[in-house]
């Protein structure tokens, strides 16, 4: 197979992929490229989800704005520490902070002192993934200096018809806005990441081959997708019926991930945590088809609940350090190894440095 090379229609026979040994032999062509030309480390970032406080009403998260059922938080630095801590003791090389997204001089510089503070009390040995939204082009280049070096935006869809049947028509939900901080992200030097979700209502395959044909005409570092899941407070929650069954979801979900590999085999990807609430093991499993990042979740036990952007997150109850042994133990099983106390940085990313 011709690495990197597909056009629309071999990308959605993939995608339409639905016997058990075309699925195998799918996965495994994209780990077997996946440890050819990146090795067949995982790499761990802890998330941490620091505040649910967000000015944005997307139709398919449960954080959004008009959702009075929500009680908002925001994490002390004090309370941010304690979980870096955790990640750094326990060698996980990177930390994301996520957040809503709000767009304040006050939260700037709040997440830039933050910043600071991360750097220092880790001796800047811990790596910064950012996923707070859109911001300016000079709140980027200021939080870039503080420290973060990579940043999550996903597009949610690269089609801007779906786009706004899942976002207000606004100028606070445009398309093009969302496209123009992708392209400022990179500008101002980030490893940039972004993603789509999958199983949405209305989302054709078709849809889903061109975000995958979307993420290499971007050139991004890094990509995070995950299943679509619903939430009973949402306005999407309406379309429910039109959705495919949790299993078919799933397949669809490690589809997308091992036909990106082989589209993109130099980049990061994500085994994300929507893939949890499908399968227990649903991150291992893709793991297994080419993805290399996961992003165990360490906020603190007491705020997860409300951090609910689907139903049924996973271990909202769980023990942060039981479910990392338990991730550990089964990427031992499955003979991937883990790449502790590095930032496992994209190799696309110095790749395209080098020849710009
Ligand atoms: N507010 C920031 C943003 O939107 O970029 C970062 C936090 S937001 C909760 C992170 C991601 O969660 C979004 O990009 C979206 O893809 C995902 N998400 C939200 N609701 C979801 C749902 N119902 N099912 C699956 N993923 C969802
Ligand atoms: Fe806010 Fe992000 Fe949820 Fe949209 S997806 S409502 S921006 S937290």
């Amino acid at each position: 197979m011709n690495t990197g090379i597909m056009n629309r229609t071999q990308i959605t026979e993939k995608l339409s992929l639905s016997d058990p040994a075309s699925l195998t032999a799918l996965y495994t062509e994209a780990q077997a490229i996946k440890t050819a030309t990146i090795g067949n480390r995982v790499y761990l970032r802890g998330l941490i989800e620091f505040s649910n406080i967000c000015s944005k009403n997307c139709y398919y998260c449960g954080i959004r704005r008009d959702n009075q059922s929500v009680n908002r938080y925001e994490l002390s630095d004090e309370e941010v520490l304690a979980a870096v801590d955790f990640a750094w003791k326990n060698r996980y090389g990177s930390v994301v902070l996520q957040s809503g997204e709000r767009q304040s001089a006050h939260f700037t510089r709040r997440i830039t002192r933050l910043l600071h503070n991360i750097k220092r009390f880790t001796n800047n040995e811990i790596g910064i993934t950012l996923s707070c939204g859109e911001q300016t082009s000079a709140t980027y280049r200021e939080w870039f200096k503080a420290g973060a070096h990579r940043y999550l935006l996903r597009i949610e869809t690269s089609d801007r018809e779906l786009y706004y049947k899942l976002h207000p028509d606004d100028k606070k939900h445009s398309f093009d806005a969302r496209l123009a901080a992708i392209r400022q992200l990179r500008a101002e030097g980030y490893q940039v990441g972004t993603g789509v979700m999958i199983g949405l209502p209305f989302q054709t395959i078709e849809h889903l081959a061109d975000d995958l044909l979307f993420f290499q005409m971007m050139n991004v570092d890094m990509v995070g997708m995950g299943p679509y899941l619903e939430h009973s407070q949402t306005p999407l929650y309406q379309y429910d019926h039109l959705l495919l069954p949790p299993n078919k979801r799933l397949t669809l979900a490690l589809s997308m991930v091992a036909t990106l590999r082989l589209l993109m085999p130099d980049i990061n990807i994500a085994a994300t945590t929507a893939l949890q609430v499908l399968h227990p093991e649903g991150r291992e499993m893709a793991v297994m088809a080419g993805a290399n990042i996961i992003m165990p979740n360490i906020t603190l036990p007491e705020f997860r609940p409300e951090y609910r952007i689907y139903d049924l997150k996973p271990g909202i109850n769980d023990d942060v350090a039981l479910s990392k042994l338990k991730l550990e133990q089964n990427l031992r099983t499955a003979g991937i190894a883990i790449g502790y106390s590095e930032w496992g940085d994209s190799k696309r990313f110095f790749s395209r440095k080098r020849t710009h």
